[in-house]
Parts: structure tokens; sequence; C-alpha cells
């Protein structure tokens, strides 16, 4: 154990994996750490559901793809001797609306329209590139400001490249106009990755990662328990806890803000944080996402040739195959309905019964075989994150983008939308904690050469 922080207190605000990660980095170095948390349970939107399924099986209500180059969170997983499943193994399929009104899965290339939009977007990525990807720059601010919908229409896109956008609600959590193209273009801007690229989940559940962290962190972390308000005055800083009925203070040397920017906005904070900041936390968006599970008698929808995953502009949302790595008979679909799907989704369960979902996967295969579990989870409605994840749309600054992770005097921010490259991924989530330790040890360390950072109140 490393001892930067020996004597150094530091409050965590969010047990999801950020939090943890950081709350995580900064025990080992010796700091006097306490996480707060107001649910009942750590791991945020990191969310594994056992009750209603039948058979001992669980899948997953928020976070449930680890990509391979995921590699913080996988590094976790090793230290924490978590072992990851292989899942998925064919990748992602497409599934449209054929002009008969039938679903289909799309042939013979599922990749087709993907390949299509990327094609359209090459003027916009090589400037993009050029400019190192940046979000302060003129070409940044230009793609900011327009939604891919009105980019689609300026191009007269025909069904197909329209159809692919709008799938791509289930990835972004918003429609193409509520996206900003500059979201677009960053995505398809990225590095190359093998295709299909390995896909995991923790065997037991992803929220396996978040329970082992809590367990070695013991009573540090405080459930039930939200920040209210926040100051910081002279050297230290004071957070003001609500647990109940009951309220406290509690003072610590330095913070990290590990939850999203819709509760974020919502504390008070002594003094102000800079205007860009508080621009920056204020404006930022979060994606609509209802995630559905159903769990069959049989699992119906495999098959030697096809893949288990499909994406698709349908109400459903996106589709995959949620526990094949588990045993049993039954087998358990994820339904990721993002933007105005989580909607639609919700709307046809209310109004239908989640039957009439099931009924609705007919394309692959569903025909009388028996639903014997279902639980569906709106994200935009859990009071604790209110939405799914951070979304760029087309009315946020992208040259604020930055501020969303800069620290201020004793205060530090982690969280997936704080994240540049990770942004939307439990990847993001645990880099991001980890980073906010970094910076915690490292201003400390210059305090004790006596060397304020400019970041200093
Ligand atoms: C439907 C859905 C599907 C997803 N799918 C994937 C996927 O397949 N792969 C992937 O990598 N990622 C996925 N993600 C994203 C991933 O789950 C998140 O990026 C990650 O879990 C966010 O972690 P976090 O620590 O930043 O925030 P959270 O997990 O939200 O943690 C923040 C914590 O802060 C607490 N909190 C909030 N306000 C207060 C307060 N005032 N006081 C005290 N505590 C407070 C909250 O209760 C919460 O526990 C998905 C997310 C959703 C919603």
């Amino acid at each position: 154990m490393s001892t930067h922080l020996n004597g150094v207190s530091v409050i965590v605000a969010g047990a999801g994996l950020a939090g943890l990660a950081a709350a995580r980095e900064l025990a080992a170095n010796g700091a006097r750490v306490t996480v707060v948390e107001a649910r009942d349970r750590v791991g945020g939107r990191v969310y594994t559901l056992a009750d209603g399924f039948i058979e001992g099986q669980h899948a997953e209500a928020g976070g449930d793809l680890i990509d391979e180059d995921h590699t913080a969170l996988i590094h976790l997983t090793e230290e924490l001797g978590l072992p990851l499943a292989r899942i998925l193994r064919k990748g992602f399929g497409y599934a449209r609306l054929a002009a008969n009104g039938k679903v289909r899965i799309q042939r013979p290339s599922s990749a087709r329209g993907w390949t299509r939009l990327s094609a359209a977007l090459e003027p916009h990525i090589r400037a993009y590139r050029i400019g190192e990807r940046r979000w302060d720059t003129p070409v940044a601010a230009d793609l900011a400001s327009r939604s891919v919908a009105e980019w689609l229409d300026a191009m007269q896109a025909d069904e197909e490249l329209r159809a692919t956008a709008k799938g791509l609600r289930g990835f972004f959590l918003a429609d193409p106009d509520e996206l900003s193209l500059l979201a677009l273009v960053d995505q398809f801007s990225g590095e190359e990755t093998s295709w299909p690229s390995k896909m995991y989940r923790v065997e037991g559940g992803n929220q396996r990662l978040a329970a082992a962290m809590a367990a070695a962190l013991g009573d540090r972390v405080k459930l039930g328990t939200e920040i209210v308000a926040v100051s910081q005055r002279g050297r230290r800083v004071r957070a003001s806890l609500k647990s109940g009925r009951l309220t406290a203070d509690l003072l610590a040397d330095y913070m990290i803000f590990a939850i999203p920017a819709t509760l974020l906005r919502r504390i008070p904070i002594t003094p102000a944080l800079p205007v860009h900041q508080h621009q920056a936390i204020a404006k930022l968006a979060y994606g609509r996402a209802t995630k559905t599970l159903v769990q069959f008698a049989e699992r119906f929808w495999r098959s030697a040739t096809r893949p288990r995953a499909f994406g698709s502009p349908l109400p459903a949302g996106a589709v995959w195959d949620a526990n094949e790595e588990q045993r049993g008979r039954p087998g358990i679909l994820s339904l990721l309905a993002g933007g105005s799907a989580s909607d639609a989704t919700a709307a046809i369960v209310e109004r239908d019964g989640v039957e009439a979902l099931a009924r609705s996967l007919e394309w692959l295969g569903v025909k009388d075989t028996t639903l014997v579990g279902s639980r569906q989870h709106r994200w935009e409605a859990d009071t604790w994150s209110r939405g799914g994840y951070a979304v760029f749309d087309h009315t946020f600054d992208p040259a604020l983008r930055g501020w969303l992770a800069q620290p201020f005097g004793k205060l530090f921010f982690a969280g997936e939308h704080t994240s540049l490259k990770y942004q939307g991924y439990m990847n993001g989530a645990v880099e991001s904690g980890q980073r906010a330790a970094a910076e915690v040890i490292a201003t400390h360390r210059m305090a004790a050469r006596g060397r304020p950072l400019h970041t200093a109140l």
C-alpha cells in the first residue's frame, strides 16, 4: 500500500463504478475515504436483476456488454478475481422494417447501412481528424450545432440511411433530431477495432464488480445517504448529508463528485463553480433508456447461422441474448429502447402488457414459446440517475466539454459523462474514477510542496 495520502480525508459522492474505483485507489494510497451513496445498494447504473426470473437466472438492467478494448474495467475484474464470460461471438446484426411491413434481418451484409453512413460522413470525419478530434475548434462547433436529422435532410438521405441513423438510438439513447452531428462524427472517427469485437460480461452479473469493490471498503460506504449541499471554505470541504430525516455535516480535505450531471446540478455548491463549468453541468442532456428483460421457456432465437444480437429502428430497440453464459433451458432477451423508442416501448407495455412486446419479436422466431419472467427499468424515471447516460445534443457547446472533468479547488469530478474516450460506458466510469483519484494525489503532493494549482480558489 502506498502512503501518499496518509491522514488525508476524502469524501466520494456516489457508489457507482466511478465512485468506487476512485475510493479504491484513494484507500490504497492511505486516504481516509467516505463513500456517500443515496441508494440502498451500490453499482448505480450497473444493476443485475435476478428477482422475477426462474431457475436462478439473471440479467443486466443497466451496463451489460464489455468490449475487448475496455482495459481499465477488464484489469479491475482481474484484480478482483472476477471471471469474464465471452458472449455474442457473432457480433450485432441488423433488423429492419421491410416495405411489406414485416421485420427482416438484413442480408447479405448486416453492416451495409453502417458502411454507407460512414462513407457519407467521410468529409466531416476528415476535417475532424485534422483538428485532432478536439472539441474546442470551429470544426467541432460547426458539427455540434447541427442535429443528425438536419444533416440527413440536407443531403437528401434515402430511407436506408435514415433507418440506420434511427437504429443508433439504441446506442446513443437519442433520436437523430436530438443527437448532434459531432457526436456521430466522433463515434465514426474513432480507432478501427476488429469486427466483430470481442464482448464479455462478468460471470454471475456485472454488479459483482461494484459489490467486490464495496466489500473491500467495508463501512466506509454509507448507503441511503444523500449529499444535499457542499461548501469549500478555508482548507476544508463541508458536505451536508441527509439520511431519512437525519441531517449531518461531514468535513474532509477533498471531495470527488461521481454522480450524474442530472443530480450534480441540483446540489448547491459554495462558492459557485466557474461560470463555464456551471453551464456545462447545467446543459448536459441525458438519453431516455428503457431496458426490458424478457425470459422465455426456451431460447428460440438461437441459430447456428445468425448473430444473437441485433440493432434495429423498431420500438423494442436493440435486442440481444442477455444470458447465453448461464445454464438452463430458459433464456433471457434484453431489449434496449433508447430515445423515443423508450417512450414507445413503455407505452406498449402499459397498454398491452409485456406479452405484446414479446410478440413483437416474431421475426426472431418466437411463436408459442411461453414467457416465464420479465422486468423493465426506465432510467429516465430513476430518481438517482434521471437518464440513461450523457448525450451530446445540438444545443450543447462542445467547447464546454472539458469543464465536466475540471477540478475546482478541492472538488474533483468523475463519472461516465466526464470521460472523453469511453463516455457512456462502464469503462469510462472506472477510468474517470481512477483519474479523479490521481488528481487528488497530485494536488495533495503539490500543496505539500507549497505549490497550489491554478485551479485553486
Ligand atoms: C440502459 C443502460 C445500458 C447500458 N449499457 C452499457 C453497456 O452495455 N456497456 C457499458 O460499458 N456501459 C453501458 N451503460 C453505461 C454504464 O452503465 C454507465 O456508464 C456507468 O455504469 C456509469 O457509472 P457512474 O459511476 O458514472 O454513474 P452511476 O452508476 O450512475 O453512479 C452514480 C451514483 O451516484 C448516486 N447518487 C446520485 N446522486 C447522489 C447524491 N446526491 N448523493 C449521493 N449519491 C448520489 C447514484 O445513486 C449512483 O449510485 C449502460 C447504461 C444504461 C442506463
